[in-house]
């Protein structure tokens, strides 16, 4: 049995629809377990999602592509590598979109056959995008999922062929999300943000259910943070099995982000109880890519009550800790989730966790869903600036050098990929940058490619051939 509950005032609502903000204080909401009823319950069957069933928000609909139920894997050689005894990887990237967020998908598009909704709608710059597609998909629910421009290639190849409705819209996924609040309240669409459904929280936590099964409770638990939510799923998930009497004790969480988008670390080393918003946000991991992160708060709390850390990375340390869990665990994970066994090589070289403590990082989605990222890494650059905004502009070059045209047909030629707006938006920057010049035919606006834009081309090309 499950109620929403305010975190504010305390108030309870009701469980349905699903919404993150108190009608009366504007507090955040949340779902709370009744542990009276729930103590001694079983929980049978094969390690899976579902299986956890009675610990989630009632749903009568159950979708399911086999989500859960993932592998935690004894990293024998990086533990050996890294001077410790017990380094365990739960790897996500097993689910059926190779993400922890098929977790979230299957649980809200269940919730949203059950309040007999059509369409949905979610902003994500990528996992979530990609899980909700794939279970729209699979229900005949129309999914419509607001993206920014900076976007991994591979997450929005699968938003595209499980056939989403893309609206590109904001530069990163802050953005969006406003984007998503508002369509929502226009059109009445199922809202399937992360920031903005707190079932997504209770999907997320069943991490920790799993881990508890397969492992026990390891000393420490490591998670990347960009939003904030998942540690503080896996940190409730845990707490919640200690008040069922199903665990003693709780493992110290590790909350993991970029140097150049680190908001609630910072906010954690000054010991504020909110996030230092970040004003400038850059980094290569998109997946951590968030200015002012909404669950900030509730990541913050998590840290604190467990009496955990939070730990800045460098991209290089990513990408460097990527190819290390593939070499040495043959496990491809993307650069977000990477970036946990960044954070737990510093953790040794500070001392901060003992020898003989046990360790389990999170991995959330597979490397193949960021191979723009690899790409440049491979060719041994510096920084990875073959991103999705920069190959749009390379590739409307290349085709303005062949002949000019105008921007519809620039949109077709690009394969319809993106809103004809972020077509539009890309000449606008193009030609502010002295690369193409606009003039009108036929009453259409053309676009030329200057000489400028020319000398632009070839000098990408004579990079490319020196690397
Ligand atoms: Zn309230």
């Amino acid at each position: 049995m499950t109620i929403l509950r305010c975190t504010q005032c305390s108030a309870t609502l009701k469980p349905y629809p699903p919404r993150y903000k108190c009608e009366k204080c504007g507090g955040l909401l949340e779902y709370a377990l009744d542990f009276e009823q729930l103590r001694g319950i079983k929980l049978d069957g094969a390690l899976s999602f579902w299986k956890y069933k009675r610990l989630l928000p009632e749903v009568k609909n159950t979708v399911t592509l086999g989500e859960g139920g993932t592998p935690l894997h004894k990293a024998t050689r990086l533990s050996k590598k890294l001077g410790l005894s017990a380094v365990y990887l739960k790897d996500e990237t097993r689910n059926p979109t190779n993400s922890f967020r098929d977790r979230c998908a299957a649980l809200m598009v269940s919730n949203a056959l059950d309040l007999k909704h059509n369409s949905m709608v979610c902003a994500s710059n990528g996992n979530l995008g990609a899980s909700s597609a794939a279970y729209c998909a699979k229900s005949g629910l129309t999914c419509h999922i607001i993206v920014p421009k900076l976007v991994d290639m591979g997450k929005l190849a699968q938003m595209l062929i499980y056939d989403a409705i893309l609206d590109e819209y904001g530069e990163i996924v802050d953005d969006s999300i406003e984007r998503a609040e508002s369509l929502a309240a226009e059109t009445g669409w199922y809202q399937a943000t992360a920031e903005l459904n707190p079932l997504v929280i209770e999907a997320q936590k069943t991490v920790a259910y799993e881990v508890a099964e397969q492992f026990g409770v390891p000393d420490w638990f490591v998670v990347s943070m960009g939003s904030g939510g998942i540690i503080y799923s896996i940190w409730k998930g845990f707490k919640e099995l200690q008040m069922l009497g199903r665990i003693e004790t709780l493992p110290k969480m590790v909350g993991v982000q970029a140097h150049g988008c680190a908001p609630i670390v910072n906010a954690h080393l000054k010991s504020k109880s909110k996030p230092t918003v970040v004003h400038k946000p850059s980094t290569h991991a998109l997946g951590i890519l968030v200015r002012n992160p909404f669950n900030g708060i509730w990541a913050l709390k998590a840290l604190t009550e467990s009496k955990g850390i939070a730990v800045s990375v460098s991209d290089s340390e990513i990408f460097t800790a990527e190819q290390k869990i593939a070499r040495l665990e043959g496990i491809f994970a993307e650069p977000a989730s990477s970036a946990t066994i960044a954070a737990l090589e510093k953790m040794v070289a500070q001392g901060t966790i003992n020898k003989k403590d046990s360790v389990v990082c999170l991995i959330t989605a597979s490397g193949l869903k960021a191979t723009d990222v690899l790409q440049a890494l491979t060719k041994k650059r510096k920084t990875a600036v073959v991103g999705l905004e920069l190959s749009t502009k390379e590739k409307i070059l290349r085709i303005l050098s062949r002949k000019d045209t105008y921007g519809y047909d620039l949109w077709k030629k690009l394969g319809k990929t993106m809103t004809r707006a972020a077509v539009y938006q890309h000449l606008n920057e193009l030609s502010e940058r002295g690369l193409v010049i606009a003039y009108k035919r036929e009453r259409r606006k053309y676009f030329k490619i200057t000489k400028r834009g020319k000398r632009a081309l070839q000098a990408i090309d004579e990079l490319k051939m020196l690397l």
